[in-house]
């Protein structure tokens, strides 16, 4: 009987912790979730000097779509474009939504011009991609825009998230379904 309780409670307990984490419309990571995970990551950083970088990306006129099929439609869309994100990236990467349209990866072990051919690949993909679930109507495409950046020693995390968030505005001014990254854009 009480083995059963005892179950029974670590059963819940972990289903509280992932429901805590996670971001309940896209089932990414949230944005608390995000920031604790980059304190970690830029820790151990610090100790084992490996390059670490940001990836944040919004979708492009993304309020076109909620006008257009409605925002139960718009719904779908960004679930559809988490899972895309989530299967195509690694799994030691995270993913998280970072706000309404936007996304963010955390990448360890990578760094900036790597995480710049990321960025371009997952762009180019999210052009190609045919949204495939129920109700997003067929001829619907979406575009990104993605901002880059890579952690430079001494940078704090809201240096590190404020470099992606300046690459990426880069990405939308330069006309939208860009990459842009933040070492780049300075040159
Ligand atoms: P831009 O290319 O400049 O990013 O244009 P945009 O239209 O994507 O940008 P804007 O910030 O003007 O609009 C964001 C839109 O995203 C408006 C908002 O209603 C929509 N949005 C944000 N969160 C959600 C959500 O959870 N569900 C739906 N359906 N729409 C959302
Ligand atoms: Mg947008
Ligand atoms: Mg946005």
């Amino acid at each position: 009987f009480f083995n059963n309780i005892t179950e029974r409670l670590q059963r819940d307990m972990e289903r509280i912790q992932e429901l805590s984490v996670t971001d309940e419309l896209t089932g990414a990571y949230n944005y608390r979730h995000f920031y604790r995970s980059l304190g970690a990551e830029i820790s151990r950083v610090h100790r084992y000097k490996y390059p670490l970088s940001l990836v944040m990306l919004d979708i492009d006129y993304f309020k076109r779509y909620n006008d257009t099929y409605g925002h139960l439609v718009g719904d779908l869309i960004l679930k559809e474009i988490a899972q895309f994100l989530r299967k195509n990236c690694r799994d030691v990467d995270i993913l998280a939504r970072y706000g309404g349209e936007e996304f963010i990866f955390i990448l360890p072990h990578t760094s900036e011009p790597q995480s710049l051919i990321f960025g371009e690949r997952i762009r180019r993909q999210m052009e190609e991609h045919r949204f495939a679930s129920e109700g997003i109507p067929q001829e619907c495409k979406v575009t990104i825009s993605v901002g880059v950046a890579g952690f430079k020693e001494g940078d704090t995390i809201e240096q590190l998230i404020n470099k992606a968030a300046h690459a990426l505005y880069k990405a939308k001014e330069g006309g939208r379904n860009k990459v842009c990254s933040f070492i780049s854009e300075r040159l």
